[in-house]
């Protein structure tokens, strides 16, 4: 599979100078099989360039939602695939116990905020509300697992016909509750299922040590959570993901430099920057 990154700013769309090296488009992935399946995951403000670069051949898309925060749709109602009438576009999000998917999604892509309604669409949409799965798309199995995060929230392991595994979480806080990171065995942290020797881990790792100290149970991740998970999980090569608005280019050679000298993985670490490409 080839795996792209066209978003990886959390919470909010962060261009400009400071953040020129590793991107300002909010949470959006792309992942292509060989046999032509293509998922996206999360659909962040990165999707709009991600859909350019679609082949007009396609006549089916799958994108997967973790949640439904704003960094994580806000380029829904600007991918034109969702206007092409020849087109099968299918949505995967977390399931509630108060809303069906179609309800929440239509908070946003709806008037005042847009001014589409979810039903005008002009391709064929289907909806899928998902919790813990084990669902079959293309040559993908695709694993979805609730995580912890505020709302809810799925973390997704794809296997492809080579048993290699890409999981991502972008937004998740596995060390929320514990004392010392990572004290838990493996099955009982957060996410750790999903993410067990995986080829590529696709992580949260927002804040540094000294953030995350005052926003306990924000749901997000320091960089050094994100080193010390993927030792749990003995991943094979780990990609920090959802950088903060306020951290610039070098804030984050910085943090990323000094959690490395700490924890000192024993896997391949590259932080995520806008456009970079991954092939397992
Ligand atoms: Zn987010
Ligand atoms: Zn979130």
């Amino acid at each position: 599979m080839i795996v792209t990154l066209w978003g990886t700013r959390g919470s909010l769309a962060t261009p400009g100078p400071d953040t020129a090296r590793y991107g300002g488009n909010t949470s959006c992935v792309s992942v292509h099989g060989r046999e032509g399946t293509v998922l996206i995951l999360d659909a962040g403000t990165g999707i709009r360039p991600m859909a350019a670069r679609l082949a007009p051949a396609l006549r089916r898309v799958d994108i997967l939602l973790t949640h439904l925060h704003m960094d994580h749709i806000q380029g829904l109602g600007f991918f034109d695939p969702l206007f092409r009438p020849d087109l099968e576009v299918h949505i995967w999000g977390p399931a509630s116990t108060q809303l069906t998917l179609q309800a929440r999604l239509m908070r946003y892509l709806s008037p005042p905020l847009f001014p589409v309604y979810i039903r005008e669409l002009p391709c064929h949409l289907h909806l899928h509300e998902v919790g813990e799965a084990e669902i079959d798309i293309g040559e993908f199995r695709v694993s979805a697992a609730r995580v912890c995060h505020p709302g809810p929230t799925v973390g997704f392991r794809i296997r492809d016909a080579q048993a290699k595994v890409l999981t991502y979480l972008p937004d998740h806080e596995p060390a929320l509750g514990a004392l010392t990171f990572p004290v838990l065995p493996r099955a009982w942290t957060s996410g750790a299922i999903l993410a067990e020797e995986s080829d590529l881990l696709i992580h949260d790792s927002q804040y540094s040590a000294h953030e995350y100290h005052d926003r306990v149970g924000w749901g997000h991740s320091s960089m050094r959570h994100t080193l010390d998970f993927g030792s749990l999980v003995d991943a094979k090569h780990v990609v920090p993901f959802h950088h903060d608005p306020a951290h610039s280019d070098v804030d984050l050679d910085r943090l990323l430099s000094e959690a490395i000298e700490q924890a000192k993985p024993a896997f391949r670490v590259t932080p995520a920057r806008e456009g970079a490409t991954f092939r397992l």
